[in-house]
C-alpha cells in the first residue's frame, strides 16, 4: 500500500483553530510584574489539577465568572492586567490548544469541577512559556461595567 499525503483540507482540520490574539489576565501585584519583566507568560503550577499550565482566553474583556477568576478561589483581582499573545507568530503555537482538546487528558471528576464555574469554550491552555505581544491595564470598559454593578 502506498502512503498518500493527506489532502490539504484534512491536514488543516487536524490543527486546532487558535485565534490570532489570545489574552491572559492577571493581577498588578503578583502576576503582572513578572510577565512585564520576562515578556513571557510562564506556565504556573495548578494545585487543583496537579499540572503546570498557562491559561488564555479569546475574551478581550475579562468576565471573571466565565474565566474562573472569581475571588472564591483567588485572593486578588486577576482581571487588572491584560496580556495579549499572538500564537501564530511562534512555532507550534507555543503549544497553545483549546481546552476542549486538552480536557480529555484531565481526570473526569476534576474537569467537571473546573468546568462547573465558567465558560470552557473560551479557555486555552499550554504547558510552554509564551512570548507576549502586549501588556496593559485591562481596558476601561471592564472597570466601567464593574462600577455599574456596584452602584
Ligand atoms: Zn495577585
Amino acid at each position: 500500500m502506498t502512503a498518500r499525503p493527506a489532502p490539504p483540507a484534512r491536514a488543516a482540520a487536524r490543527k486546532p483553530i487558535v485565534p490570532t490574539t489570545l489574552y491572559h489576565y492577571t493581577c498588578h501585584d503578583h502576576g503582572g510584574p513578572g510577565i512585564a519583566e520576562r515578556l513571557k507568560v510562564i506556565p504556573a503550577r495548578q494545585p487543583f489539577l496537579g499540572r503546570t499550565l498557562a491559561w488564555f482566553t479569546d475574551m478581550d474583556t475579562p468576565d471573571p465568572w466565565a474565566l474562573g477568576l472569581t475571588n472564591a478561589f483567588l485572593c486578588c483581582d486577576r482581571t487588572q492586567v491584560r496580556v495579549a499573545v499572538r500564537p501564530h507568530e511562534w512555532r507550534d503555537l507555543c503549544g497553545i490548544r483549546p481546552w476542549w482538546t486538552y480536557r480529555r487528558t484531565v481526570e473526569p471528576v476534576l474537569r467537571e469541577l473546573l468546568e462547573e464555574v465558567g465558560l470552557p469554550m473560551h479557555w486555552w491552555v499550554t504547558d510552554q512559556p509564551v512570548p507576549i505581544a502586549d501588556i496593559t491595564p485591562t481596558p476601561a470598559v471592564w472597570a466601567a461595567r464593574k462600577a455599574a454593578r456596584h452602584a
